[in-house]
């Protein structure tokens, strides 16, 4: 069993002010694989001492100095791959190959990008007779969640990292592990002492001393809207700027002429990635009357041809559930799908044959789903596709926008300048056409209830920058007399 005892702060592995342990479970076997301890406010309090201390230094540094760190931290993660995707399949039930080159590549990729994006950054600007710089905002407190575990903290680590702030993570207490092979990565690879502090603990207490702290420039929350609330109400006290990356219920929608075959394919995929426990996944698809039976045909032989088990085993494509929450929660929605009279296709709340063990559920997949139910309203974040009719392209718009949500989304269509056209009225941060996704240079994030905020490439960077102007010539003012 690992098991570890201490935080990294102000360059060092310091061992906790209190005495709490947090065990940490197996999400194929429901048993204890790893314990944590749980850090105090007073703890989150030397933290951010280490990173208010560190951000003067870091953010004098020249930008091709810390390009170089981030390039080092990217290959330190790289080289560690098999471990931190091995992890992470126990923490969370990502299937291993998934684990590989989502949860651990996409992580190294992400600091390797900041390397190479922190010269395109606008750094100066010349405004009529002032001169605008782009400064550090200051110390970030990075509050993340276990879906992605590792990639989230390394949006946020590497973005302050790039711009020259300082940063104190919180990790999820479900998914902690990976965080503590970072922080030694960074630790070896020059990052210097106070510029990145890690502290684990229960969201109530460190969470919210993070969120609340005068000393905190900006707060930097990924997780559910309903924490997301809770962290703004916080930081709005002091007040501090803060970045929201919150739920989503991303639509697929299905223009007349789309190619079924991709389109269905591709949004299951997208659907049952990691279980559902992504929040950009397209979890409604929303389709022409005319051609449901097409679709459900092809929905239900795409659900059915996963492989459910251990995420630890090679042939595995649907793990389990991350912890006993989830698997309640997941388990409800669809109970609550089948009250409400949604057509169940293929799955349901039983525990997939032979896995009565572990947070396992079936891939499920509902039709004739209106816009009104659970199934269609709430982040379900579980493998459980809605399929919601329309019959004019404007009624489609309609359903994908009658949403709280607003991350992410996709659209499919033969025509190309009517995809230009439908993108735009959809309200989402993010619209792949056709199955292309966005670039990676463009920047990630949502509207309404999935939060503000934008991560990735240049924008995401100059999200954690402020503008200072400065007078170099013309008129004095107040003008004088
Ligand atoms: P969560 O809101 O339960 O927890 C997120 C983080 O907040 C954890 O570190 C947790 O300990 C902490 N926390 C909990 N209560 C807190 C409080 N009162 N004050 C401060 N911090 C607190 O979310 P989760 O279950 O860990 O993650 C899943 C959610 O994250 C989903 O809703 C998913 O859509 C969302 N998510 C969004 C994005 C995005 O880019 N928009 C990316 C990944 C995940």
């Amino acid at each position: 069993m690992e098991v570890r005892d201490t935080f990294y702060v102000g360059g060092a592995w310091t061992p906790g002010a209190g005495a709490g342990v947090r065990e940490v479970l197996d999400a194929n076997t429901e048993e204890v694989f790893a314990k944590i301890p749980e850090a105090t406010t007073d703890d989150v309090e030397r933290a951010i001492d280490a990173a208010v201390e560190a951000f003067g230094p870091w953010s004098a540094t020249r930008a091709e100095e810390r390009a170089g760190i981030l390039s080092r931290i990217s290959k330190g993660l790289a080289a560690r791959r098999e471990e931190i995707a091995t992890t992470i399949s126990h923490e969370v039930g990502t299937p291993l190959a998934l684990s590989r080159t989502i949860q651990a590549g996409l992580a190294s990729g992400v600091f390797a990008d900041a390397a190479a994006r922190i010269g395109e950054v606008a750094w100066e600007e010349e405004l009529g007779s002032s001169l605008v710089v782009r400064e550090p905002v200051g110390v970030v407190g990075a509050i993340t969640p276990w879906d992605h575990p590792l990639q989230q903290i390394s949006l946020d680590v590497a973005a302050a990292l790039a711009v020259g702030c300082t940063v104190v993570v919180k990790p999820s207490e479900i998914a902690p592990l990976s965080a503590y092979v970072l922080a030694e990565i960074l630790d070896e690879s020059g990052v210097p002492p106070g510029v990145f502090n890690m502290v684990v603990g229960p969201g109530p207490i460190v969470g919210e001393a993070i969120a609340a702290h005068p000393r905190v420039d900006m707060v930097a929350f990924t997780g559910s809207t309903r924490t997301g609330r809770r962290v703004m109400e916080l930081a709005s006290r002091t007040p501090t700027r803060v970045a929201l990356r919150l739920g989503g219920k991303s639509a697929s929608v299905l223009l007349q002429d789309a190619d079924l075959d991709a389109a269905v394919a591709a949004t299951v995929r997208s659907c049952f990635l990691f279980s559902g426990q992504t929040a950009w996944g397209l979890t409604r698809m929303i389709v022409p009357r005319a051609k449901l039976p097409q679709v459900e045909e092809r929905a239900v032989e795409a659900a059915g041809a996963y492989a459910v088990g251990s995420s630890l085993d090679e042939s595995t494509t649907l793990g389990p559930l991350s912890c006993p929450g989830q698997l309640q929660r997941v388990r409800g929605c669809i109970r609550a799908g089948i009250d409400q009279g949604a057509k169940l296709l293929i799955g349901g709340p039983e525990a997939p044959d032979g896995l009565e063990r572990g947070y396992f559920v079936r891939p499920t997949v509902f039709s004739e789903v209106t816009s009104d139910m659970i199934i269609a309203r709430e982040e379900i974040f579980g493998p459980v596709l809605a399929i919601l009719p329309y019959d004019t392209e404007e009624e489609a718009v309609r359903i994908a926008n009658d949403s709280d949500y607003g991350l992410a989304g996709a659209l499919w269509t033969a025509d190309p300048a009517c995809a230009q056209r439908v993108a735009r009225l959809l309200r989402t941060g993010v619209v792949a056409v056709n199955g292309v996704r966005p670039d990676p240079s463009a920047p990630f994030g949502g509207c309404k209830a999935s939060g503000f905020g934008r991560q990735g490439g240049r924008l995401g960077l100059e999200e954690l920058l402020c503008a200072k102007t400065i007078g170099r010539s013309g008129a004095g003012w107040p003008p004088a007399g």
